[in-house]
């Protein structure tokens, strides 16, 4: 059994009153260990470790900090193949997906933010004849990085890395879901000798644990990604104190498909986009919107297209889809289904549990889900689902696609598929959306802006964007004699 604990100052810990939540694997449902579930006081000894850590690493200067940035990557590398199967066994997606994706980016992050932060300029005003102003950005002090349990080493890192690189420390919360490579992340801390404190691992509820750090005084800043209704939660408490908030949310992602585009290429990457990490990654397009005179065909291809993929034992390299992360969301999403049939929703494929043999025979299995026949506006069409499931809607003309794209509470990606570069272009930028792919979907450049607008999200990651969070600005201006 795998006994998880806290990181706190350098040394493993239990929560203090000794309580602790299962490690569930979703592929056979099986209890492999335990994880501390801490309380404040658990928080505030790692805030006290980072605040005590904060002199010594927010003065080590930008190369120093940027080394250390660099060996968490070689170490993460090195480990690679036992991260990828923890992350693997705690979120039940394809190993090959978590060796190839999750753990290669985690090493990225850490490589792009140690080379981000040698390269970081700010600005000088100089006003003549005598007057000279320029930005220091400094760090915030103790910061907190709240991460959700579909994307899980990834999404920490990406947070992560930024606040080490920017000269803070860290208290991170990974989801109390999937906390196992968290854990190993600290290992390895331990391992290379990392400076204790500077990053801090608790583990624990979000209610509990998060909502700690989230109120904690000595907490200047909050990186959050996760669901929208506890994003809007962490941004009331967070506004008691006047915290930095950082809030990566939900979406509802349009893919659209004009009947000019490659409707190979378009379909294809609807597919993926739809069902890549089981439909659980907040950038999913789970909502397919075609135009009419194609729609016939583009459903045949999709329908075909999400019978063909594997689903199965996430350790085999022949599976394409794994296990939901828990029983809990399995049965959230059965829930959306049997709303979607009631509401009139046609389930062209899947839209049932898939049994497994052997091994995985208690699994939390799903078959990729498509539906059409439902309303822009209805329940299914509205709200996140976050797992296989993904809607067909038919659309005349540009306008109307606009309209029902842009027809949800949310605005993270949209996916959209032309060969015309002035329909492209003019679709873009109608869309209430942080991210637009043009014929492309989940294409990443880490030095550009990430981030969602309406209810998914306030607030950018990345590159530069991500520096800024996680310092404060301060002007200096200088009066000389002469300049
Ligand atoms: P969640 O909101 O339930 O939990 C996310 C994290 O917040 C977990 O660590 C959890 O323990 C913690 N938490 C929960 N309640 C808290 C509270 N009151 N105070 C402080 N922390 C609290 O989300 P989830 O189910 O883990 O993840 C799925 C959601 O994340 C989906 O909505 C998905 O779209 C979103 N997501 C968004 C992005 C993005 O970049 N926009 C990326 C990945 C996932």
């Amino acid at each position: 059994m795998t006994q998880i604990q806290n990181f706190i100052g350098g040394k493993f810990v239990d929560a203090l009153q000794g309580a602790t939540l299962d490690l569930v694997d979703p592929s056979c449902g099986r209890v492999f260990g335990s994880l501390p579930e801490s309380k404040t006081e658990d928080v505030d000894a790692a805030v006290q470790s980072a605040l005590a850590a904060f002199s010594e690493w927010s003065s080590l200067g930008p190369v120093h900090r940027a080394s250390w940035l660099n060996k968490l990557a070689d170490a993460i590398e090195a480990n690679l193949t036992e991260l990828a199967l923890a992350e693997s066994m705690d979120t039940g997606k394809p190993l090959s997906v978590a060796r190839t994706i999750d753990i290669p980016r985690a090493v990225s992050n850490f490589r792009f933010f140690a080379g981000a932060i040698l390269h970081d300029t700010s600005e000088a005003y100089v006003d003549r004849p005598s007057v000279l102003n320029y930005t220091l950005r400094q760090p915030l002090g103790v910061v907190g990085c709240i991460s959700p349990w579909n994307l899980p080493l990834y999404l920490f890192s990406w947070k992560i890395a930024p606040a080490l690189a920017s000269g803070n420390c860290v208290v991170g919360k990974p989801s109390e879901v999937t906390p196992l490579t968290a854990f190993l992340l600290s290992k390895i801390c331990a391992d290379i000798g990392f400076p204790d404190g500077v990053l801090n691992i608790v583990h624990g509820a979000g209610p509990s644990a998060g909502a700690a750090l989230v109120a904690h005084p000595d907490v200047k800043a909050i990186s959050f990604t996760g669901g929208t209704a506890t994003g809007k939660t962490i941004a009331k408490v967070a506004s008691e104190s006047l915290k930095k908030v950082s809030l990566e949310l939900g979406g509802k992602n349009p893919t659209i498909i004009f009947d000019d585009a490659d409707l190979e290429a378009a379909s294809n990457a609807a597919i993926e986009a739809a069902f890549s990490n089981q439909g659980q990654i907040c950038l999913c397009g789970s909502r397919i919107l075609i135009q009419e005179s194609v729609f016939e065909r583009v459903k045949a291809k999709l329908v075909n297209g999400a019978q063909a993929l594997t689903i199965g034992d996430p350790l085999d390299p022949e599976t394409k889809i794994g296990a939901i992360v828990s029983r809990d969301h399995l049965d959230k999403i059965l829930h959306h289904i049997e709303i979607a049939r009631q509401d009139g929703g046609r389930v062209l494929t899947g839209g049932v549990r898939v049994a497994q043999k052997g091994r995985c025979k208690n699994g939390f299995f799903l078959a990729p889900t498509l539906i059409d026949n439902l309303a822009a506006t209805c329940t299914t069409n509205q709200d996140e689902i976050f797992g296989p499931v993904a809607t067909l809607i038919p659309f005349k003309t540009e306008g109307e696609a606009i309209q029902i794209a842009n027809g949800t509470r949310y605005g993270l990606s949209a996916s959209v598929w032309t060969k015309d570069l002035n329909t492209a272009n003019r679709v873009s930028e109608a869309l209430s959306s942080g991210i637009v792919w043009v014929n492309c979907w989940m294409h990443r450049d880490l030095r550009t802006p990430f981030g969602g607008v309406k209810e998914s999200g306030v607030g950018r990651e990345g590159g530069t964007y991500a520096l800024r969070f996680f310092t404060e600005a301060k002007n200096v201006c200088i009066k000389t004699t002469s300049l």
